[in-house]
């Protein structure tokens, strides 16, 4: 056990740097008196999903492109002010978006044929919409799936359009049909943060809904983990945490295990004998050791 109680301040462990362990560590890291944060994480890097690739800037005319997680909403005031205090910005855009490919592609820019063989159902989605907010007490917890099959939209409109437009604006993913229906009523009707707002009778979505485009991860985050060893957190990156032994009224015992970074810097967890990078000799993992906390936040997803 290699953590000491610290001066009557709370040790606290912070597992996964991604943006919600950022966020925890330098939330704590305000009150430098009540807590002393540890924040490990088993890849060398911070930001965890979020992270930005090098391209040549000759070929594709920009140095970088973040891969997967692209931007958000303007209500993503948390995300905003974190980039702010890291000197970064996210620019704002007028998102187009599409959905679906042959003849199941359709976008909110330009008709297609898709949309116009559901011509019918797309009016009638809107007054449905109307519908959904006079008796919203019925659905708002009613899902998504059972909605569209009461108001008899078909499989195709349901699983190429109505889902698809709920589940890019939520990432709920295959879990979408089970998502309350007032979900995709609002998203279509508030001028705040409806995405689809207002919804249109002819091709769903026409909005090109306001957005914005988050800067470089791989430096934001960069940034902000220096930041954090600036204000006291004690930043272990290539730690991977095994398991939590003990997690009681007294506080917890985990334990971990050294990683050696992977080429691509994105090592599996160790747990994960399928993958090929955990069968590389260079990549075995150490020998584990236990450490003793008073809190433990696991932001690992
Ligand atoms: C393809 C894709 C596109 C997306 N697009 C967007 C978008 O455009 N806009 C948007 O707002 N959101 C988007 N998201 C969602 C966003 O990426 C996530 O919500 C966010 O990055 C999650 O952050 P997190 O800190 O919760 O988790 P993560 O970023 O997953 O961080 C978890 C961290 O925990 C570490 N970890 C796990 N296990 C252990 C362990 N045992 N010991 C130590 N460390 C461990 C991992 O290495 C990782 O770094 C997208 C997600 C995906 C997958």
């Amino acid at each position: 056990m290699s953590a000491k109680k610290s001066n009557g301040r709370k040790r606290v462990l912070v597992v996964g740097a991604g943006a919600a362990g950022m966020s925890a560590a330098h939330h704590l890291a305000q009150h430098p008196e009540k807590f002393q944060v540890t924040l490990v994480d088993s890849v060398n890097y911070c930001g965890g999903q979020a992270f930005a690739v090098p391209i040549d800037k000759n070929k594709h005319g920009a140095s970088w492109f973040n891969q997967g997680v692209q931007g958000g909403s303007n209500i993503f005031h948390h995300t905003m002010t974190m980039f702010a205090r890291q000197g970064y910005h996210a620019d704002p855009v007028k998102l187009q978006v599409s959905f679906g490919k042959d003849e199941m592609f359709w976008n909110n820019v330009f008709p297609t044929e898709l949309l116009a063989k559901h011509q019918k159902e797309i009016k009638r989605f809107a007054t449905v919409l109307k519908i959904a907010r006079w008796f919203e007490i019925f659905f708002a917890l009613m899902p998504l799936k059972l909605m569209l099959k009461l108001f008899f939209f078909s499989d195709e409109f349901i699983n190429f359009i109505a889902l698809p437009m709920t589940a890019l604006f939520l990432g709920t993913g295959n879990a979408t049909p089970e998502t309350p229906s007032i979900m995709l009523e609002r998203l279509c009707t508030s001028p705040t943060y409806g995405m689809w707002y207002p919804a249109d009778k002819q091709s769903v979505a026409s909005n090109l809904p306001p957005m914005v485009v988050f800067p470089n991860f791989s430096d934001f985050y960069e940034t902000w983990r220096k930041s954090l060893v600036k204000n006291g957190v004690h930043v272990r990156l290539s730690t991977e945490m095994t398991s939590v032994v003990k997690r009681d009224k007294d506080g917890v015992v985990v334990s971990f295990i050294k990683r050696t970074p992977v080429e691509s810097n994105h090592n599996p967890v160790s747990g994960d004998t399928d993958s090929p990078d955990n069968h590389d000799p260079a990549n075995l993992p150490s020998e584990e050791w236990e450490e003793e906390y008073d809190e433990l936040i696991l932001c690992v997803l």
